[in-house]
Order: structure tokens, then C-alpha cells, then sequence
């Protein structure tokens, strides 16, 4: 059997199995590092696997196996590969992003199956994208960060300063759920379906999945995320393919197949994955 980790900063999921019809998982709160760790090796413990795959929220360093700049303050710079490998004992360990992990379980067993070059994007409290191109994981130095894109920015349709704490209005300032909740002052669950602010999501999305269409050519984008509960997928894609205005072929723009647990099966598929960066 494979092990996973999904390690969110709210949650960290750990689970054992061989895919979505096998798994079994526990879902705690993210803590300490020691105490995160501990709950880490505890469920382990009781499960015996060969290899283990961390998908990680980030800032991440992945050759080192490291947490970076996280706001997330005790977390920052922790080595959690070496300590993971300390706490659990499991000596194979493979380490990527969250979204490049879950990107990695939706092509083996979702919505990206069969496909070379696709995309996973989640909207949530954050925004990330992992990339799948020529049928790998892309990584660059370490990892892109797609919800750190500059948009355009209608400072007199759209007076929101921005939430990103690094850049103000990049793409996660402008339309993650954080974003959404602090421009009007709650979160989007309670906005209703045809408040202006879901138009304003709508065009800024559509934007970003453009520049991501340009830049890494997918045939699909899978998009994720609570934010997506009430945008549609359909008029998302009808927005992008006008933006694209017949300049290449528009991807295709669908939810994720895996649901609740994309993100622990893509910690699973880089357990399987011989692919995936295995920090020293
Ligand atoms: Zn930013």
C-alpha cells in the first residue's frame, strides 16, 4: 500500500490505500509542527506502506524537502520531509505542491485521464494551479505559483485594493475566497448567486485561465475549490472562449472528477509516481 499526505494549513489528511476505491483516511487540524507530526505518525503507525507522498500547502522548496515563506509563522522554513522521515520512519518519502499533487491524481484516476497537457486550478481561500505538460508535472526551479499572477485591474470599476499580503492585487488578491470576503465583507457562500461580485470573479477568472492557456498550452483546465461551488463551469468556459477569440483552440473547463479527495489521491499518486521530486 501507498501513503499520503495532504498538508493544507487548516488540515493536514492522511491516508493509506491504492486508489479512490481504496483508501482509508484521517483528517485532523494543522498545529505545531510537533503536534501536526505527531498525529502524522500515529495514523502511520498503524499502517504499514513502502512509500509515502506529501502534497504541501507552500511556499514549498522541493528540492529540500522544506516549507518556505508561509504567513503561517511556526511553519515557516520547517524541514518537513527530514522530520516527517524522523517522526513516521518511512525513508521514501516524495514531496510536491498541493495543486501539483492533486493535478497528478486527477490524471491518473480523474478528469485529466488520457491527457498529456492539462491543468489543475483550485479557488478556494487561496488560489494555485499545478501543471501537467507533454504528459509530465512541470516544476521550473521548484514550483510556478499561478495564483500569484499580475492581472488587469479596473481601479475604477473594481476600487478593492487587493488581499495577497505579498502583491495586493495579483490573482489570488483579486478573486480568491479570502479576496472575495474581505472586498464585501463576507464570505462568498453567503453572497447570492447574482451579486455583481460573482461577474467581477467570473472576468478576472476567465482572464487568468487565458494567460495559463497561452503560457502552457492545455487541452483541459480543471477547476477546483469552494469559491467554485457557485461560479458555473460552463460560463467560465463560454467567457474564456470569447477571450481567446479563435487565437488557439479554448481548453475545455470542467470541475474535478476526485471531489474531497483529490488532494489526499494525488498525495497517493506521488507516492506511486517514480517521477515526482524526492528531496535528500
Ligand atoms: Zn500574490
Amino acid at each position: 500500500m501507498f501513503g499520503g499526505i495532504e498538508a493544507g494549513g487548516t488540515n493536514f489528511v492522511c491516508g493509506v490505500g491504492n486508489g479512490p476505491d481504496d483508501l482509508i483516511r484521517e483528517e485532523f487540524p494543522t498545529r505545531s509542527p510537533a503536534e501536526t507530526l505527531k498525529r502524522a505518525a500515529a495514523f502511520f503507525a498503524n499502517h504499514s506502506v513502502k512509500s509515502l507522498g506529501v502534497g504541501s500547502f507552500g511556499p514549498i522548496d522541493i528540492a529540500s524537502g522544506t516549507i518556505t515563506n508561509t504567513p503561517k509563522t511556526a511553519w515557516q522554513h520547517f524541514p518537513l520531509v527530514e522530520e516527517l522521515r524522523r517522526a513516521t520512519g518511512i525513508a521514501n518519502i516524495t514531496f510536491d505542491t498541493d495543486v501539483n499533487a492533486a493535478a497528478l491524481g486527477e490524471g491518473r484516476w480523474g478528469a485529466g485521464v488520457g491527457l498529456t497537457d492539462f491543468l489543475y486550478l483550485t479557488v478556494g481561500t487561496g488560489i494555485g494551479g499545478g501543471a501537467v505538460v507533454n504528459g509530465h508535472l512541470l516544476h521550473g526551479r521548484s514550483h510556478p505559483e499561478m495564483g500569484h499572477i499580475p492581472m488587469r485591474h479596473d481601479l475604477l470599476r473594481d476600487s478593492f485594493a487587493g488581499a495577497c499580503y505579498a502583491h495586493g492585487d495579483c490573482l489570488e488578491g483579486l478573486a480568491s475566497g479570502f479576496a472575495i470576503e474581505q472586498r464585501w465583507g463576507r464570505p462568498g457562500a453567503l453572497l447570492p448567486a447574482d451579486h455583481m461580485g460573482w461577474k467581477l470573479e467570473a472576468e478576472y477568472l476567465a482572464d487568468a485561465l487565458a494567460t495559463f492557456t497561452y503560457a502552457f498550452s492545455p487541452a483541459k483546465i480543471i477547476v477546483g475549490g469552494g469559491v467554485m461551488h457557485t461560479l458555473s463551469h460552463a460560463s467560465l468556459s463560454e467567457r474564456l472562449r470569447r477571450l481567446l477569440n479563435g487565437y488557439v483552440e479554448a481548453p475545455q473547463v470542467v470541475p474535478p472528477a476526485l471531489g474531497e479527495d483529490a488532494g489526499l489521491l494525488g498525495a497517493i499518486a506521488l507516492a506511486m509516481s517514480n517521477e515526482a521530486a524526492s528531496p535528500a
